[in-house]
């Protein structure tokens, strides 16, 4: 039998599972209280050793422990290797910033979506997470946390996979992320990036939750974004934009549009001016990130001028703009490239 994700439970589900274990009703606040805290079950110390010996064979607590970290030297940011309860690996990185901590969250192992330039997609999708496995990277980082008198603040769902393809499990985490039962983290502070999948974006701005949507437009036109995403042959760029529109109407919250520069693909100032008329009147922010090279691809960064006179002409344009800061350049801090070494590393053993 499978053992059941108390993580993935809200209070709720969790108070009806213990009800049918046939435990006391205080006995749920007790157990949410320690599953806020990232305890395993033989750690909940209040509870009948009968019980933990009942729920240790028919519950997993956090399913995700965190099995390496890499932190920069440069800048403090942490790369982290988990392990799930089923042996796959997933990453995450911790960014400490002077306004609380940031934490870059996955939602799939792997990824089916084929960019290009992303190495979490290298090996496709092996699986989706849970919303329990979801909200367990939170808790662990906590943990990890804790002794520097510190936690996480901000979420960015922005690790390996695409979140809106796994919907239902990604929309659990939020309610569950956001839950004083559970880490109370505000949904304004929790940002969901997509590569564009339209219907899902439409679903999500109805689902009332003022989470922040950065949308991977990646270039200014249908052309250019076939290159680097295979995604654009199923949906066309008009329809991604009007999907943002009414995300936009409908929450309230300005979009983010990460566009990755990539040298010799959309990076010129003609890039620049085309994607100024096409976001013209849309309440959003342009997120330039200088194209981190992956070693399987050969993809390259402009120079640091062409970025700078990217910039430069979408503010002309009076596009809001900002070129993104890279940390963790030291420890493979971009998407799926940790986790990608270690995969290679014991293949060759
Ligand atoms: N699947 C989601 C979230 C994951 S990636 C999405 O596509 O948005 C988070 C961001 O990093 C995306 O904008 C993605 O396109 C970008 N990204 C991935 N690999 C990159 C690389 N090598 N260099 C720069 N940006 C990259």
């Amino acid at each position: 039998m499978e053992r059941t994700q108390l993580l993935s439970l809200t209070q709720e589900e969790l108070r009806s599972f213990l009800r049918e274990l046939d435990t006391a009703p205080f006995r749920a606040k007790q157990v949410g209280e320690w599953l806020a805290r990232g305890a395993a079950i033989e750690e909940m110390t209040n509870l009948p050793a009968a019980l933990r010996a009942r729920l240790a064979e028919c519950a997993v607590a956090n399913p995700v422990s965190i099995r390496e970290s890499f932190r920069s030297k440069l800048d403090d940011t942490q790369k982290l290797l988990y392990e799930l309860a089923d042996g796959n690996l997933i990453e995450g990185v911790v960014m400490r910033y002077h306004y609380g901590d940031t934490l870059c969250l996955s939602t799939q192992v792997g990824c089916r979506m084929g960019c290009r330039f992303c190495a979490s997609t290298l090996n496709g999708r092996v699986r989706d997470l849970t919303a329990g496995e979801m909200l367990g990277q939170v808790l662990a980082v906590n943990r990890m946390l804790a002794p520097e008198g510190r936690r996480v603040h901000n979420i960015v769902l922005m690790g390996s996979g695409e979140p809106l393809d796994n919907y239902e499990n990604t929309v659990k985490f939020l309610h569950l992320v956001n839950s004083p039962e559970r880490t109370n983290i505000s949904l304004r502070n929790i940002s969901l990036s997509t590569c564009g999948l339209v219907p899902r974006m439409r679903d999500l701005a109805n689902e009332g939750l003022p989470v922040t949507l950065s949308i991977s437009l990646h270039a200014p036109n249908d052309e250019v974004r076939k290159q680097l995403l295979p995604v654009a042959n199923a949906y066309a760029i008009e329809d991604v934009l009007s999907a943002a529109r009414e995300y936009v109407e409908k929450t309230g919250r300005r979009v983010i549009f990460e566009y990755a520069l990539v040298k010799g693909v959309n990076s010129e100032l003609r890039h620049a001016d085309e994607l100024a008329s096409r976001l013209r009147g849309l309440r959003g922010h342009v997120n330039l990130i200088p194209l981190n090279a992956v070693r399987e691809r050969d993809l390259h960064p402009p120079t640091r001028a062409d970025v700078d006179a990217f910039l430069r002409r979408l503010e002309a344009r009076h596009i809001s703009a900002t070129v993104r800061r890279e940390m963790g350049a030291d420890i493979e801090g971009a998407c799926g490239q940790l986790r990608r070494r270690v995969l290679e590393d014991r293949q060759e053993r």
